[in-house]
């Protein structure tokens, strides 16, 4: 039998106190969305939201503890809550549930000079951890768009990548250590050690996780040392095809330029405030690192990209894209206007990346008449292969129904047309609600291992129902 929401109140205010229990309409309907574009147009449109029972602000691995134990023990939905900047619907919570919201937890707790890592609490946003380490030497060398909206334990959980990701990696390669919370309310701690050959790494069942286990309630990053110099150009490149054939040839021959990123004409003519001439596509690369190390690979990578065919225009192009990536209170206006505007990203093998970027704004173009504009970029390389992030934007009548439908007409042909080409549904803003439903066929033959897992840490399925696992 559901618990009434009175005893609820009063027992979870016993055990953690009363200024840790949020029960305030306002604030819960501010954790009743994150920032997945679906649901934000949806409201602007006339849906309404579906309100959590109530919002716990824990301060420590031990309230998270205590939170957990009860709410499993009562069978009561729990939604973990960062900044709220995932894209994914991965913190929209069900119904009925509690968020376990950890934005009080921002404590940065050890640095570790020595041996160049940081332990903090999860609730600390990236960008003041960022300016923290900075003052001290070190930068983290993650830097996703969303660096002043996200929260360490957020990126954890969601497969974050960052703009420098070719260089030094995605968050899966920065966590050294982690502690987090079962829903039975036990603790698990992995120290940090340079590497551990003691079966499978654990850390890494938290990375992408994505609340469906339980909560991280600590994460040792590793550090790196801030870059002496800097070498970058752009250049303009006959095609995306011809792009992406130039970044495989430098990233085969072992240059890791730490932002790598290939725009197509649309988003370029955005970003340089002119067109290019037809439908030449932008490369930028910029390198860094110790004195001596950016200009040695910026020449190599220069030799190559000219030898494919790219056109060097300077160091313009990646200033401007210095300037203004971070920049996206376009999207907020579009958003509150009715208009669909969201970001898709996939990752495939380089020999079928550019059929998926051709395939992808030629289909949607031609089969979705709501659609106002396709456009995307590669940002993160690999010597395997590479992503695509598409943008869209589309023009449903206003009726939330006919949002929903608009939405999934697009969805649903990006998905299916990566998957045909043998690529993964999702690089790097996680699976949340959204991409739930095509979990099972991603996985394949490995997808009852993860709900084996789930089942496992999560007998009661209490942890965060619907995302990342679809509901059955
Ligand atoms: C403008 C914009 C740009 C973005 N750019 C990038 C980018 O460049 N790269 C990138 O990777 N992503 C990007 N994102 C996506 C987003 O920032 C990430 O998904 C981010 O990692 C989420 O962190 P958060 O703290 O906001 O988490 P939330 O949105 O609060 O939660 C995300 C998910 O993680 C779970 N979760 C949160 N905290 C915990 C915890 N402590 N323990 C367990 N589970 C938890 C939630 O339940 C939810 O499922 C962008 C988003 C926006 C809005």
């Amino acid at each position: 039998m559901t618990l009434d929401s009175q005893t609820l109140i009063r027992e979870l205010t016993e055990l953690l106190g009363e200024d840790r229990v949020i029960t305030d309409p306002e604030k819960l309907a501010e954790r009743a969305v994150d920032t997945w574009p679906l649901r934000l147009v949806q409201h602007v449109v006339g849906a309404d939201k579906v309100l959590p029972r109530l919002m716990l602000r824990p301060r420590s691995t031990d309230e998270v503890a205590r939170a957990l134990a009860y709410l499993n023990e009562r069978r009561i939905p729990v939604v973990p809550y960062g900044g709220g900047s995932g894209v994914a619907g991965g913190a929209v919570p069900a119904a009925e549930s509690v968020v376990v919201d950890v934005s009080d937890m921002n404590q940065i707790l050890r640095l570790d000079a020595d041996n160049m890592t940081v332990t903090v609490q999860p609730g600390v946003f990236l960008a003041d951890l960022e300016a923290w380490v900075n003052e001290r030497g070190f930068i983290t060398g993650h830097y996703p768009q969303s660096i002043d909206v996200a929260q360490v334990g957020g990126l954890v959980a969601t497969f974050s990548a960052g703009q420098f990701s070719t260089k030094y990696g995605n968050i899966e390669d920065m966590v050294a250590g982690l502690e987090a919370v079962l829903p039975s309310g036990e603790v698990m701690r992995i120290e940090y050690v340079p590497r551990r050959a003691v079966g499978p790494d654990l850390r890494q069942i938290w990375v992408g996780s994505e609340g469906a286990f339980g909560v991280i309630t600590e994460v040792t990053l590793k550090l790196f040392p801030k870059p002496a110099e800097r070498w970058m150009q752009g250049y303009a490149v006959p095609s995306m095809r011809d792009g992406l054939t130039i970044i495989q040839r430098f990233m085969q021959a072992g240059w890791k330029p730490a932002v790598v990123r290939l725009i197509d004409f649309v988003e370029a003519a955005r970003l340089l405030q002119d067109t290019m001439p037809g439908e030449e596509a932008l490369l930028i690369v910029l390198s860094e690192g110790p004195k001596g190390y950016a200009q040695a690979e910026g020449a190599a990578v220069d030799e190559l990209v000219r030898a494919g065919g790219g056109r060097p225009m300077g160091e313009r192009p990646v200033e401007l894209w210095l300037e203004r990536r971070n920049d996206v209170h376009e999207f907020d206006q579009y958003i509150n206007m009715g208009i669909i505007v969201d970001t898709i990203e996939v990752a495939a093998p380089w020999t079928r990346i550019a059929d998926i970027y051709e395939q992808v704004t030629a289909r949607l173009k031609a089969e979705v008449p709501e659609l106002l504009v396709i456009m995307g970029h590669s940002s993160h390389s690999y010597i395997q292969g590479t992503n695509l992030y598409f943008i869209f934007g589309a023009q449903p009548p206003r009726d939330p129904a006919e949002v929903e439908r608009v939405y999934w007409s697009v969805w649903e042909r990006v998905m299916a047309i990566t998957r045909e080409c043998g690529g993964t549904i999702c690089h790097h803003h996680g699976i949340g609600k959204l991409r739930a439903r095509w979990v099972p066929e991603e996985l394949g033959s490995a997808w009852p291992l993860l709900q084996r897992l789930k089942q496992t840490l999560d007998p009661n399925g209490i942890m965060n129902p619907g995302t990342l696992l679809p509901r059955a």
